[in-house]
């Protein structure tokens, strides 16, 4: 594409306004093919109002009503977010439930990984050894140990991918009993079982905090390490404790979690990769640093990815509330059944209370990021958002903290926050595909992160961290099919072995962060 000639984005027929695709956007006077003259100097992924429209006019795009005119405005002009009154959410009582579910796709067969066989039947994409914590008051000393392991055991156990510390700010200071606190703690409970650590992690406790291992990990086993004892391994886990009478300072403490470390290590280093079918995916999904592009380009591509997991078996997790909230009543007319469809509203109106008691509500979700990238408002945001979703039956909502565990398209309740709603999937997935407008160079050590661009111009900028170019959407030189395509398969690649992550190349992790709505004292 010459960047001279000018070219923009209609999504829906019955749109009212199209986005800028070239580089560097359009300058006022800019005539296009049909006639249409632009106004006014507009920045590429930004909005032009394709027809004259007068104040209190709707702005329709994604063929949704994603706000009102505030003024009279000519045709070419470039529609800004302080043009636009943001409309009210979609009302919650009476959405159609279940009205339209979608029939189930033609089953796609013969799509493998490589992946590390559990005893519980899941299959890992990495072989990772974990060090989970009940309390932020040991990660510092976990973390210690684990730069120790990394450099003095870590070397002799080359079928082990890393050793992560699973560390937290929850733990004590915390009122446990508190409604909320159970989502952080089954949220670190299930992150501490992940399929990519092999069933069995260390248990690092300080021993007078609130979050007690039992209550982190109810219903499993718990072995408790003396200070001089060896484990004997088993799929259960153990419990270390740095209050224990019998350890004798850091030395001894340090000590006492490499001598448990090397154990598992020797147990983590005999497992190998073994064919599993795509069906054994948990794929997470994500967007951050969005951008008006992100629903045209990289959403769409993933949303069909999407339903090629679906097709082959497979789960696959969207989240967000904030940004699915205003697109609501898209989703549950897909629902499987009708109490699908209410626990996705029940959700909804879960997050509408917590907002209004922080005195916030969803207008507060939009960056200034996204707005430089041409999203006016949290509405336009979410209509692009759900294109993740891709166009299958949604078959399960999972509340905060919870487990995914049906197979299909799932609704996990999580924050939009990407650190946040990243350990909250965490919970579940084994995979992740993260969409950026903007950019960011997150990852996770737990599980892969594939990172896709809304736009050519990011993916050329940040080239060693941007894994898959959605962009070329945009350009007409590939279709959503294509990259659609190009990412199930890359997916598939990663999470087998095969090709790695640029997240995964440089090391980038993210702290984990759950979310925690109850209170602190
Ligand atoms: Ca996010």
């Amino acid at each position: 594409m010459s960047h001279l000639t000018p070219r923009r984005v209609q999504v829906h027929a019955r749109d009212n306004v199209a986005i800028i695709v070239n580089p560097g956007g359009l300058p006022a006077g800019t005539a296009f093919d049909d006639g249409l003259v632009l106004r006014d100097t507009i920045p590429q992924s930004h909005k032009v109002l394709l027809r004259g429209g007068s104040a209190g006019d709707p702005v329709v795009r994604y063929g949704e009503v994603i706000g009102h005119l505030n003024r009279d405005l000519d045709a070419g002009a470039w529609v800004r977010e302080d043009l636009i009154d943001l409309p009210g959410a979609p009302a919650l009582d009476d959405l159609p439930l279940a009205t339209a579910t979608p029939a189930a796709a033609d089953p796609l067969t013969g799509f493998t990984f490589e992946g590390y066989r559990n005893a519980d039947g899941s299959f890992g994409t990495k072989n990772l050894l974990g060090i989970t914590t009940t309390v932020q008051c040991v990660a510092p000393t976990v973390d210690y140990a684990v730069r120790r392991i990394q450099a003095e055991l870590l070397p002799r156990f080359p079928n082990v991918d890393g050793v992560v510390a699973i560390t937290h700010s929850y733990g004590c200071g915390v009122a446990i009993d508190a409604p909320g606190a159970a989502v952080p703690i089954q949220t670190l409970g299930h992150i501490s079982r992940h399929a990519n650590l092999g069933g069995a992690p260390l248990v690092v406790s300080l021993g007078c905090e609130k979050l007690r291992p039992e209550r982190m990990l109810p219903g499993v086993a718990l072995q408790r390490a003396g200070a001089a004892s060896l484990p004997v391994l088993s799929s259960d886990p153990y419990v270390l404790t740095l209050q224990d009478q019998g350890l004798r300072g850091f030395g001894e403490i340090v000590a006492a979690i490499l001598r448990h470390a090397e154990r598992r290590l020797e147990e983590l280093n005999r497992r190998q990769r073994q064919p599993a079918p795509a069906s054994r995916l948990t794929v997470g999904l994500q967007c951050g640093g969005s951008d008006a592009f992100s629903g045209v380009t990289c959403n769409p591509a993933v949303g069909y990815a999407a339903d090629l997991l679906v097709r082959a078996g497979a789960t696959v997790m969207f989240s967000e509330v904030t940004e699915v909230r205003d697109a609501v009543h898209l989703l549950t007319p897909r629902a499987a059944n009708r109490d699908v469809a209410l626990s996705l509203i029940r959700e909804m109106r879960w997050y509408d209370e917590y907002l209004g008691r922080g005195q916030a509500d969803r207008s507060a979700n939009p960056t200034p990021g996204n707005k430089r990238g041409g999203l006016s408002n949290v509405v336009e945001k979410a209509l692009g958002s759900v294109a993740k979703a891709g166009t299958t039956a949604l078959n399960q909502v999972v509340s905060h903290g919870g487990r995914a565990t049906a197979a299909g398209l799932v609704f996990m309740a999580t924050p939009a926050s990407d650190f946040i709603c990243g350990t909250q999937q965490l919970t579940s997935m084994n995979l992740h595909v993260f969409t950026t407008g903007e950019g960011s160079p997150y990852g996770l050590a737990l599980a892969p992160v594939v990172k896709v661009s809304s736009r050519t111009s990011l993916a050329e900028r940040w080239h060693d961290l941007i894994d898959i170019d959605a962009g070329r959407i945009a350009t007409g030189e590939a279709s959503i099919e294509d990259v659609g395509w190009e990412l199930f398969r890359f997916i598939l690649d990663v999470a087998g072995g095969r090709r790695k992550t640029w997240a995964d190349h440089w090391g980038l992790h993210n702290a984990l962060s759950p979310f925690n709505p109850g209170p602190v004292t």
